[in-house]
């Protein structure tokens, strides 16, 4: 694509960035057919393409973001299977997170949606305001219905509606310290304890301790670390979302620098995404850039990680028959394919693979509060495709899409390290009784 910056703009190293991904897409359109967006609402300007053309025409323009370019850039999942499918390598994530940095400098959203972002950017990245509103949350689901009549108040609606009945109590796991491995001890990893996942299921976490230490490696959680920052770099606050960045590098720095770490282990595949973009995030920042770059070389998906391993025999093969679902922060944001279901079948699981896999189940983060129609529509069509698969439970790698999957779908949706823990002798995950 022919682009028109004047060498002024392409002295930002944020717009001389964009300019190169911008160069790189011809217009052949083949990421329209894989969007989910586009696929839903069939609009050129939901697609990727077409955002891509409202990007380019903002940023050359070097303008303030406009509420046409608001909606769709907010319609947008950041779901990535438009790279995926992008044969010229178009890298749409920095793109469009360059884009929502620029609108969220440059256009004042209505009261509400600021509110609701406010709300959202403030409570959920700290596990104890997160505690404390799923616990208002159960008080004012009965008025989920009437927020729902009104349109600025229809995101409250939605999040009255995804919050669990009860709330786990806090896991002693999360707090710092190191889990000690079993055996002869093979290796020393870091573990992101995360901020809204510990909250609503802490037995991830507690499941991955368990399995790795078993498995003869040490479990460290670092003292400092927090939330990764993807739910604010995905609203454009890029400040806090390099904050975060920064505390968990150097939180990740001291054990690498003490105990050595031969990988920092995720079990939320949309914080796997962004911890893995460290590096990029912060290369233009000189005190950060390398530690940044070391950190996102050593993250890896708790799959990835244990697909390294030398796993034994497993200690029970349970048979039952799961629908295998990708998250896109797993397939399109990270690339990783292969190891969740290599790892569920070795365990003894029949692994089925539910029709339009590449498409996103609406959740995506805040989308689901944020765009309650668009995420519904997604998630009713990714149930039906899973329930189609006569599979007995879900598996899957990411706490945002567990929880959307699971307030329509009837059968029970288990994060795959915990089907894993099970099989090698950890407890038999809660719901499959
Ligand atoms: S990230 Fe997902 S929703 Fe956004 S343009 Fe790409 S395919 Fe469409
Ligand atoms: S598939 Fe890639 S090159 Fe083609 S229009 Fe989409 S982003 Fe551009």
């Amino acid at each position: 694509m022919q682009t028109n910056f004047t060498a002024a703009q392409l002295a930002d190293p944020h717009v001389a960035e964009s300019e190169k991904i911008l160069r790189k897409c011809v217009h052949c359109g083949f990421c329209t057919a894989t969007c989910p967006t586009y696929v839903t609402l069939g609009n050129e300007l939901d697609s990727p393409r077409g955002r891509i053309y409202l990007i380019k025409d903002m940023l050359e323009n070097g303008r303030p973001a406009d509420k046409e370019i608001v909606t769709h850039i907010d319609r947008c999942l950041s779901c990535l299977a438009c790279m995926t499918t992008c044969p010229s390598g178009v890298n749409y994530m920095h793109l469009v997170d360059h884009a929502r940095a620029h609108i969220e400098k440059t256009y004042r959203r209505p009261l509400m949606n600021r509110l609701t972002r406010g709300v959202l950017a403030a409570v959920l990245p700290y596990p104890g305001r997160f505690r404390a509103a799923l616990q208002l949350a159960r008080l004012g689901r009965p008025f989920a219905n009437v927020f729902d009549r009104v349109p600025a108040l229809k995101p409250f609606a939605a999040m009255l509606r995804l919050a669990p009945a009860s709330v786990p109590a806090a896991s002693a796991m999360a707090t710092p310290g190191s889990h000690a491995a079993k055996g002869t001890k093979l290796g020393r990893v870091a573990i992101l304890t995360g901020c809204a996942q510990p909250v609503l299921e802490p037995g991830i976490n507690e499941a991955t301790v368990s399995l790795l230490t078993r498995l003869g490696i040490e479990v460290v959680v670092p003292k400092g670390e927090g939330c990764c920052g993807a739910l604010v770099h995905h609203m454009g606050r890029e400040e806090a979302a390099l904050a975060s960045a920064r505390q968990n590098v150097d939180a990740w720095t001291r054990e690498i620098d003490s105990g050595g770490l031969d990988a920092i282990v995720i079990t939320a595949s949309g914080c796997g995404t962004t911890i893995k973009d460290y590096g990029f995030m912060l290369r233009l920042d000189p005190a950060y850039a390398e530690k940044a770059a070391r950190v996102s070389a050593l993250a890896k998906d708790v799959t990835e990680y244990l697909a390294t391993l030398d796993l034994p025999e497993p200690q029970r093969k349970p048979g039952l028959t799961v629908a295998y679902h990708s998250a896109c922060s797993m397939q399109h944001g990270q690339k990783i394919t292969r190891q969740p279901k290599d790892l569920l079948s070795r365990a003894g699981f029949v692994v089925k693979e539910p029709r339009e896999g590449h498409l996103c189940c609406g959740s995506a983060g805040t989308y689901n509060i944020m765009q309650p129609e668009i995420s519904a529509r997604l998630r009713d069509r990714k149930v039906k495709n899973i329930e189609a698969t006569g599979a007995a439970l879900v598996a899957t790698g990411n706490i945002g899409c567990i929880t959307q999957i699971a307030s329509a779908a009837r059968l029970p949706v288990v994060h795959t390290v915990k089907l894993l823990d099970w099989a090698y002798g950890g407890d038999k995950p809660a719901g499959l009784e």
